[in-house]
């Protein structure tokens, strides 16, 4: 495939926001440095476009390492016995979040196992806690998959925002990555109910995965455009050495990139995060994501000795920048770059949004 189509194939999805199957296809198999520098700064302009140089932060709470579900890449598996599992309290909880308020942030994401031991009911109790704390700020679920009812409980409790990762569109590939007993319908199926409770909705997919192919990808982008979602999130397979997958090699940055580039470019409104696994391969992951139309990171704001405990995958960052504690440093990456770290909730912009922010600008 030569150079030049594929720079219009880019040209055209700057434009239109939309591919073909092939065409996705086409510029993931054969993207050259040439290609990815050219996706780069159309990404970066529509990021710009929509939040300026704008970075916004989410603090991270991980508040439980049990999970009922098998997958087969993630550390914190059922099947792992080495794997040291916590649960916090809601107190915990509440406290994270103060320390971070006091820090900046204005949205906390508490993220988990599917843990049975914390009930529907006491997470209502956590969020309707933080709630009435923090009356402006965004609360951010990631617990997996749930009926219909408990998402909605939740979101009555105060909840604002939920990531799911699809993970993979492709059901072969799912199929792969996943126990029989976890069915791929089943979780884009929460995504839409989510959608419809009122939710702003964070999908997406490792990056690398084992087994997986442009043709993959290319069904990830389609199903993203059907799905319209308000986050991404992206970040490279990293293995961890008491899964199925120890030897499977890791995803690359290089790769990572260029997709968080294109998704800019397909949804150029997206809140996009520059994620912990992006930089847990990379010492410059944050700052090669955000300079590929990233606008999102998310420290973490978890009590710091459960940290190591949360191991989705090896050598996973917790302290450092990577620390909430620490983000006068990741500030200062940012301000190197040309990006500022504000204090806000950083919700989606939506297309109207454009009008308020200038055109003119890009
Ligand atoms: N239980 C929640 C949260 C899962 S952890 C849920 O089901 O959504 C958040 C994300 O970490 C997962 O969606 C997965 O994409 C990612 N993850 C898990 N194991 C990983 C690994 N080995 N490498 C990279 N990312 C991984």
């Amino acid at each position: 495939m030569e150079e030049k189509s594929l720079l219009a194939l880019v040209e055209k999805l700057n434009q239109e926001h939309s591919l073909r199957r092939e065409e996705w296809e086409d510029l993931i198999r054969y993207r050259t440095p040439e290609v990815s520098e050219r996706v780069f700064s159309r990404a970066r302009r529509w990021a710009r476009c929509y939040y300026g140089n704008k970075i916004y932060v989410r603090g991270l709470i991980e508040i439980s390492s049990f999970c009922r579900n098998n997958c087969l890449y993630c550390g914190i598996r059922r099947g792992n016995p080495n794997a040291q599992r916590y649960r916090l309290t809601k107190e915990q909880i509440w406290d994270c979040a103060q320390r971070g308020y006091e820090l900046g942030f204005r949205t906390f994401v508490l993220q988990g196992g599917e843990d049975p031991g914390f009930s529907d009911e006491q997470v209502a109790q956590t969020v309707a806690g933080l709630r009435a704390r923090y009356p402006d700020c965004a609360i951010t679920l990631s617990l997996g998959e749930r009926k219909k009812e408990v998402y909605a409980l939740w979101y009555e409790a105060g909840a604002n925002r939920y990531l799911l990762r699809h993970e993979t569109a492709d059901p072969r590939h799912y199929a792969r990555l996943h126990p029989p007993e976890l069915d791929p319908v089943y979780r884009q199926n929460c995504l839409w109910n989510l959608k419809e409770i009122g939710y702003q909705v964070g999908t997406g997919f490792m990056v690398g995965s084992p087994y997986q192919t442009p043709e993959n990808l290319a069904e990830d982008f389609l199903f993203i455009e059907k799905l319209q979602p308000h986050m991404v999130g992206i970040g490279p397979f990293v293995p961890h050495h008491d899964t199925p997958f120890a030897h499977k090699p890791a995803g690359t940055a290089e790769l990572t990139v260029f997709l968080l580039a294109l998704l800019r470019l397909q949804q150029p409104n997206v809140l996009l995060p520059a994620t912990t696994a992006l930089g847990t391969i990379d010492p410059k992951g944050r700052e090669k994501g955000v300079l590929a139309g990233a606008n999102v990171i998310m420290p973490n704001l978890s009590p710091m000795d459960v940290r190591k405990k949360y191991m989705l995958y090896d050598n996973k960052i917790s302290t450092g920048d990577e620390s909430a504690q620490n983000l006068a440093n990741l500030k200062q990456r940012m301000a190197d770059i040309g990006y500022e770290i504000v204090v806000d909730r950083g919700d989606w912009i939506g297309p109207q949004g454009l009008a308020s922010t200038g055109r003119a600008r890009i």
